[in-house]
C-alpha cells in the first residue's frame, strides 16, 4: 500500500512541477547553447542562470525530499512490523520444538520457508509498484498522443488543391486572436490577391505581418471571417495537401544539423515523399538564392554536415549564409505560392538586390508573398499592403501609395532620405541599408 501510494505521489509530483522541471532544463541549456554563447559571455549570463537554476532545484528538491521522507518513515514502520511478525513467528516454532510438537530441524525448515516468501512477496510489490509507476507515465504520454489534430478539413470529404497554377487568395474580413490572448492580433482584415502576383506587405514590427500569412497556411484557423483559396474555404482543403501549395520561409527559418543539400532539399519532403536530394534541382535552388558560390567553398559541397552538433568538422555558415540557404529552400520543389517573411534582413544590398531580381524572373505564374522591411522590395510589388495594428491601413501598387502621399509615402520617402549620404546622420561610406520599419 505504501509503494503503490507513494508511486502515485511521486508521479503526480513530477506532473505538478513540470514547469519548474522545463525551468530548470531551459537554463541549463541556455548556459551551453552555442548560439547564445556570444551573450552568455560578454554580458556574465551564466551566473545568473546558475543561481536560477538553484533557485528552481531549490524549491523542486524540497518538496521531492518531504515526499522520499515521508515514504521513508512510513515504509521504517513498515518494516518494523514485518520484523515483529517474523519474530511472533519464530517464537512460536521454538516454542513448537521447545514442546516437543516440532523437530529441531522443522525449525530451520519453516523458517526459512516464512523468509523466502516474504521476500519473494516483497520483491513481487516493488516490482509491481514500479511497473505501476511507469503505467501512470505511460497514460501521461498516451493522453498527449491521442490528442486531436485542431487543424482539420471541415467536411467529411476534404477538397483537393488544383496545383500548378495561379492561385486566387481572399481575405474576408478576417480577425484572429492568439489562444489566451486577450487582443485581436488581426482586425477586420480584407484583401484579394490574384493569380500570379506578388504581394510585399510593409509595417512595423508586431504588426500582424507573420501572422497573416500563418493564417493563410493554415497553421491557425481565423477567430472571425473566412480566408477562401480559388474561391473555397482553405478549411475545406485537405491540410497536407494544402501545405504542400507553399514554398515558405519565415523569419525564424530552421538550421538544420545535417548536410547543406539535405538543408534545401527539406523544403521539398512532402511533396517528393523521399530525403534524397537530387543533384541538379539542388544546384539550381541554390543557383536562385546565391548560396551556390558559399556551397562550392565547403570541403564536401552539398554534403557538408552544418553546425559541429554531430560531427567536428561541420562547417559553420555566418547568418547571411544560413539565410541564403533558407531562401534556396523555399526555390527547392514546385510550390504554387512563394512566401518569404523577411528573407533578406540579414543580406547585404547588393546580395539583396540579386534575390529580388532572381525572384522577380522565378515568379513568372507563382503567386508570391514578401514582407519585408526595406521599401526596395516594393518596386516589384503588383500590389503594396501597409499593416498597422493589425489592421490594412493602405493598398495599391508603389504609384499609387506615392500619389495619395499617405502612410507608405512617409515611410518610403524617410527610408529614401537615409539612403542619401548626405542626409544619413552618422552614416559612414559602404553603410549597409538601413532597415525604415
Ligand atoms: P509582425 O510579423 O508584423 O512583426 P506578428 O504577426 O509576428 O508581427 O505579431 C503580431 C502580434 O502577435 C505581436 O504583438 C505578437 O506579440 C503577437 N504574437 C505573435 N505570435 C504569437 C503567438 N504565437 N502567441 C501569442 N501572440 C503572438
Amino acid at each position: 500500500m505504501i509503494s503503490f501510494r507513494y508511486r502515485k505521489k511521486n508521479v503526480n509530483y513530477m506532473f505538478h512541477r513540470s514547469l519548474a522541471r522545463r525551468q530548470m532544463d531551459y537554463y541549463a541549456k541556455t548556459v551551453v547553447d552555442k548560439d547564445l554563447a556570444k551573450e552568455v559571455r560578454i554580458f556574465g549570463l551564466t551566473d545568473v542562470f546558475c543561481r536560477k537554476y538553484q533557485e528552481t532545484f531549490r524549491g523542486y528538491y524540497q518538496g521531492l525530499k518531504k515526499l522520499k521522507v515521508e515514504e521513508c518513515v512510513w515504509s521504517i514502520g513498515a518494516s518494523l512490523l514485518t520484523s515483529a511478525a517474523y519474530c511472533f513467528l519464530y517464537i512460536l516454532l521454538a516454542r513448537g520444538v521447545y514442546a516437543g510438537i516440532y523437530e529441531v530441524g522443522s525449525f530451520s525448515l519453516y523458517t526459512g520457508a516464512i523468509m523466502t516468501i516474504g521476500g519473494s512477496v516483497g520483491t513481487l510489490i516493488s516490482t509491481t509498484a514500479m511497473i505501476y509507476e511507469g503505467t501512470l507515465f505511460i497514460e501521461n504520454l498516451i493522453s498527449f498522443m491521442e490528442e486531436e489534430p485542431r487543424i482539420v478539413p471541415l467536411g467529411t470529404a476534404p477538397a483537393e488543391v488544383r496545383r500548378h497554377t495561379g492561385h486566387e487568395i481572399v481575405f474576408r474580413d478576417v480577425s484572429f486572436r492568439y489562444p489566451g490572448n486577450r487582443r485581436d492580433v488581426l482586425r477586420h482584415v480584407s484583401l484579394t490577391i490574384r493569380p500570379g502576383q506578388t504581394v510585399v506587405i510593409v509595417g512595423l514590427n508586431g504588426a500582424g505581418k507573420t501572422t497573416l500569412v500563418k493564417l493563410l497556411t493554415r497553421l491557425y484557423d481565423p477567430s472571425e471571417g473566412e480566408i477562401l483559396l480559388d474561391g473555397r474555404d482553405i478549411r475545406e482543403y485537405d491540410v497536407e495537401q494544402l501545405y504542400s501549395l507553399f514554398g515558405i520561409i519565415f523569419q525564424d527559418f530552421g538550421r538544420y544539423a545535417v548536410t547543406a543539400g539535405e538543408n534545401i532539399a527539406f523544403g521539398n519532403i512532402r511533396k517528393s515523399g523521399t530525403e534524397q536530394p537530387e543533384l541538379r534541382m539542388l544546384e539550381a535552388a541554390a543557383a536562385q538564392s546565391g548560396a551556390d558560390s558559399f556551397i562550392a567553398k565547403l570541403p564536401e559541397q552539398y554534403d557538408t554536415p552544418l553546425m559541429r552538433y554531430f560531427d567536428a568538422d561541420g562547417a559553420e555558415l555566418s547568418v547571411g549564409q544560413w539565410q541564403k540557404l533558407a531562401i534556396a529552400r523555399a526555390f527547392y520543389g514546385d510550390s504554387d505560392i512563394l512566401i518569404l517573411d523577411e528573407p533578406t534582413a540579414s543580406l547585404d544590398p547588393l546580395a539583396e538586390q540579386e534575390i529580388f531580381r532572381q525572384f522577380n524572373a522565378l515568379r513568372s505564374d507563382k503567386t508570391s508573398i514578401f514582407i519585408s522591411h526595406r521599401l526596395s522590395s516594393t518596386t516589384i510589388a503588383d500590389q503594396i499592403l501597409v499593416m498597422e495594428e493589425g489592421e490594412i491601413v493602405e493598398r495599391g501598387t508603389h504609384a499609387e501609395l506615392m500619389a495619395l502621399q499617405g502612410r507608405y509615402w512617409q515611410l518610403f520617402t524617410t527610408q529614401a532620405e537615409w539612403y542619401r549620404t548626405e542626409n544619413a546622420p552618422g552614416r559612414q561610406e559602404g553603410d549597409g541599408a538601413i532597415p525604415l520599419f
